[in-house]
């Protein structure tokens, strides 16, 4: 059996491609070398095979190994922190610039399904679900504050409307988004690796880049071969480890839990979403669930800062789910697993290019809301690489800190932080 492998996640069950493509063994020259085969990854990777460039992306386990091949599968527009902290923070030209590209990840990513005929579960409309007033009166806020920004397929839901959507009763009302949705995260990004391929691209799995050599050309080195690139994108995002050190010390590898039930009755599954859209709530520390294809609970919640692998993910989310879906008690879980996002301090995606040669780009840190963030990423990286960077600019315009407390202390303070806006939550405040 291969050492490469995937969690033992229901997605992994059910890949609709278990190729595994060979490790690179030898010296090759690329126009762009990309590392990390995620969606931050291949997304540029085939924007920019799509122009005719040429594209190696080096992935050091398998495609979709990290995030992309095993979260939530739901497509949340705009940033962790919405347009109105960008504007009041940073200016309304940010504010503006940055609205224009909030809801243009989700566009990516239909676009990528129906071009090249990806088949992976997609399906329309996400709701926000509020868990008490202050929240509702929040979403009836990000409902304005999208239409300003273009965005027009929302509609607010009272407490009562709410329930004919989730079979809960535990919401005080919702924010449908007709263009928000969901998919099988894994078979998106298979299908955005064999894109990439059918235009010419390579893709080497087992290779993770153990050092990235300065120059106008870029030699990406691997235990076994070589890349020489006259652009790099570095796309490892919390997967990354310490290849370039200033990435490291400027994010913090956080995890969130997932489990899977086995199939459920049609019954049901009429009766926890009669509609089939996917729901996140609005807490701090949210919790996020949808049916998969095939007639599942997915249900997923909870952070662990700094990826710490928490021993039992079924004692932590199952409790999750009997508090939304009481009628859950005597269901099986059939998967559970964890994976890593990457939080920044300020919750905002993380752009720029490192290097005396300016020709080192990577993106990263999209705070727990990167799958349409990560398919915009791939389309502005692939602009700048081409001479277009308006759009780059303003990502990299946002600042970047470090933890506060440093490599040692962040953890315990980000925990505390969290467990402050949680109390606020559990208190409605
Ligand atoms: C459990 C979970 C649920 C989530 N749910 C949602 C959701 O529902 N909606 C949403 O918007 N966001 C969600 N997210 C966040 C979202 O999945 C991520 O933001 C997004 O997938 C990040 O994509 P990426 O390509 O940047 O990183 P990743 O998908 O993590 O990919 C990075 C890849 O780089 C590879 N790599 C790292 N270092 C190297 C190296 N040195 N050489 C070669 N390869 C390397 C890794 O192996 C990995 O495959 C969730 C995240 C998790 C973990």
């Amino acid at each position: 059996m291969s050492a490469l492998s995937h969690t033992k996640s229901y997605y992994a069950a059910s890949a609709n491609d278990t190729r595994i493509r060979p490790a690179l063994e030898s010296e090759v020259q690329a126009d762009v070398c990309i590392v990390g085969a995620g969606y931050t990854g291949l997304s540029t990777a085939l924007h920019l095979s799509e122009q005719g460039f040429k594209v190696v992306v080096l992935e050091a386990n398998r495609i979709g190994f990290g995030a992309s091949g095993r979260n939530g599968g739901q497509i949340v527009h705009s940033y962790s922190r919405d347009i109105d902290f960008i504007e009041r923070h940073y200016g309304q030209a940010t504010g503006k610039a940055m609205g224009a590209m909030a809801f243009e990840g989700g566009k990516i990513i239909r676009r990528l399904v129906r071009d090249y005929d990806i088949q992976c579960d997609l399906k329309d409309g996400g709701i926000f679900a509020a868990c008490n007033n202050k929240q509702f009166a929040e979403l009836k806020g990000k409902k304005a504050l999208w239409e300003a920004n273009g965005h027009r397929e929302l509609e607010l839901l009272s407490a009562e409307e709410t329930r004919g959507y989730i079979g809960t009763s535990r919401y005080t009302g919702a924010l449908l988004d007709k263009s928000g949705g969901h998919f099988h995260p894994l078979n998106l990004v298979l299908g955005e690796a064999r894109a990439v391929e059918s235009l010419g691209g390579v893709i080497y799995e087992g290779s993770g880049a153990v050092k990235i050599e300065e120059g106008s050309q870029v030699r990406v080195h691997t235990q076994k071969g070589c890349v020489t690139a006259s652009f790099v994108v570095v796309a490892g995002n919390a997967y990354l480890g310490d290849l370039v050190p200033k990435l490291q010390s400027k994010a913090m590898p956080c995890g969130t839990q997932v489990v899977t039930t086995e199939p459920l009755s049609e019954a049901l599954q009429q009766e926890l979403l009669p509609h089939g859209q996917c729901v996140e709530d609005c807490n701090y520390l949210l919790d996020y669930f949808r049916l998969s294809g095939d007639g599942r609970l997915i249900y997923g919640g909870g952070v662990t800062y700094g990826a710490r692998e928490p021993d039992k993910i079924e004692s932590l989310i199952v409790p999750k789910m009997l508090k939304t879906f009481p009628q859950m008690k005597n269901v099986k879980v059939d998967f559970a697993w964890t994976g890593n996002f990457l939080l920044t301090l300020m919750r905002l995606p993380q752009f720029g290019r490192v290097g005396a040669h300016s020709n080192i780009y990577y993106a990263q840190g999209y705070s727990g809301h990167g799958v349409t963030c990560s398919h915009l990423a791939g389309k502005v990286l692939s602009d700048a690489i081409q001479g277009q960077a308006e759009r780059y600019d303003v990502m990299a315009s946002l600042p970047q800190y470090p933890f506060v407390g440093g490599r040692m202390m962040r953890v315990p303070y980000t925990a505390l932080g969290a467990f402050y806006y949680t109390l606020r939550d559990r208190l409605g405040i």
